[in-house]
């Protein structure tokens, strides 16, 4: 049987996905990428927004009339929306065969069968088992260059915004052991970067100390950088960081090692304190102000980006005009502003001092706008310098490109052909775009 995956939303879905596709493989099935060719189309949903939700229902309806004409294929909803809607998803679309929830990954090979057998209607909601290891195979990693490692799977922070804790359950670390062994086999696989992924990867807590013992640090999780740091990993990412968790060591950790590389992702989501205390984030804005101080005196420049969301139950012209002081005092190398989504059964729901759609709208362009400013600037401060860049694919503009990202995660296209791909290398960048950098081939450093 051919099976095919789409994925919707964050790098940990991509990450479910990859696991999923390794397991079915494992079991016998085929991994096709054409919903035309497959037996089964499994949806890999995401919930963090409405808009992102109601995409699932979208995409049903376009399968139901592409497959119109040939044997219709199983439909599962995986992920986010899965774990969250259950049962009712079966009840607002006829279509879909199997409900696999965000711990039900590995069984999916079980619950395939039982389709076949004639079984309609399945849904697993449970936890993952005890034993269940994370495998991921290399032919499913999403990109024979760069691969994502869940560190920390769920969220414990229940802001008062945010649906993962109830999509994704309590927060589970994987041990540093197991963390080391994988990144030293992707090493020996070829790969250039790891991106360490999770909700909140410095909230990171495993429940033994196995494979820290030999590394000093603050806090599990710059210990854990530190542990990932001496396997030679050429380049290692993490995202995303939670304020209130980052610790300064953090920052030690990446001064001391260079494959640490030059980014931090810290969303703040607002400048003002009363926002952030009706979020439920636990840390004000001087707070914020603080870490960001220390990421910016770095002995090396580090990018921060974060996220923000406008337009939250309550918030005033005045509370927005914080949030803008603090975007233009933070110079964030980019920004992801949200307006606020409404997510049933979280504490935000039960708010009804809603903030009109036209003026979420305003404040959205003036931040993008403000952001924009800052951004520009600190694009144009790249042109001439050199940056090591990871080639890893053609460009999708230009056939002679190729694209990759610099070690402070920027998107950079330059001239070069396939033989380049997965080497990091010297790229001086010439010109500046709105969210990417252009370059010319310096040299080959690896
Ligand atoms: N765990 C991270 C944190 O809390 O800082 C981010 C997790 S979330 C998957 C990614 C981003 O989506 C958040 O940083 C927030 O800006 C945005 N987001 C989450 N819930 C939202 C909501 N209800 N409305 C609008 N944006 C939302």
């Amino acid at each position: 049987m051919k099976v095919y995956i789409e994925t919707f939303g964050c790098q940990m879905n991509v990450a479910d996905s990859e696991r999923a596709a390794s397991g079915l493989r494992r079991a016998g099935y085929e991994l096709t990428d054409s919903a035309d060719t497959a037996d089964v189309v499994l949806l890999n949903t995401c919930s963090v927004r409405e808009r992102a939700e109601r995409k699932v229902y979208t995409r049903i309806g376009e399968l139901r009339a592409e497959t119109v004409d040939r044997h219709k294929p199983f439909i599962g909803v995986m992920g986010c929306v899965a774990q969250l809607e259950g049962a009712s998803i079966f009840r607002s679309s006829s279509d879909v065969d199997m409900i696999v929830g965000t711990r039900a990954t590995d069984r999916i090979p079980v619950m395939i069968e039982r389709l076949q057998k004639g079984e309609r209607g399945l849904i697993d909601l449970n936890e993952r088992a005890e034993n269940e290891i994370w495998d991921v195979s290399p032919v499913e990693r999403h990109s024979p260059h760069v691969a994502f490692v869940p560190i920390i799977e769920g969220c414990n922070k229940f802001c008062s915004f945010c649906i993962v804790p109830y999509s994704r359950g309590r927060e589970k670390s994987r041990t540093a052991d197991e963390l080391v062994a994988e990144v030293k086999r992707l090493k020996e696989f070829g790969y250039k970067e790891v991106h360490l992924i999770g909700q909140n990867v410095n909230s990171y807590r495993p429940k033994t100390t196995r494979g820290l013992d030999q590394v000093s640090g603050a806090t599990p999780f710059s210990r854990l950088l530190r542990a990932i740091a001496e396997t030679g990993m050429p380049r290692i990412k993490f995202t995303t960081s939670f304020p209130r968790d980052f610790h300064p060591d953090i920052v030690s950790a990446i001064e001391e090692y260079p494959n640490l590389c030059d980014w931090v992702h810290l969303p703040v989501q607002s400048g003002s304190d009363r926002i952030l205390k009706a979020m439920r984030r636990g840390y004000t804005s001087l707070d914020y102000r603080r870490q960001v101080e220390r990421i910016k005196t770095a002995n090396r420049r580090l990018a921060l980006t974060s996220d923000i969301i406008v337009g939250f139950p309550g918030e005033t012209e005045k509370d927005f005009e914080e949030t803008l002081q603090l975007v233009k005092d933070c110079e964030f190398d980019s920004l992801y502003i949200f307006k606020y989504s409404k997510r049933a059964g979280t504490p935000a729901a039960s708010l009804n001092d809603c903030v009109p759609e036209p003026i979420k709208t305003e404040r959205f362009l003036r931040l993008e706008r403000a952001q924009r400013d800052k951004q520009d600037r600190i694009f144009q401060g790249y042109v001439g310098r050199t940056l090591t860049v990871l080639a890893e694919k053609p460009s999708t503009r230009s056939a002679a490109d190729l694209v990759g990202h610099s070690s402070c995660h920027k998107v950079v296209n330059f001239p070069g052909d396939s033989a380049l791909e997965g080497q990091i290398l010297d790229v001086t960048i010439t010109a500046a775009k709105t969210n990417s950098l252009y370059g010319q081939r310096a040299e080959v450093v690896h």
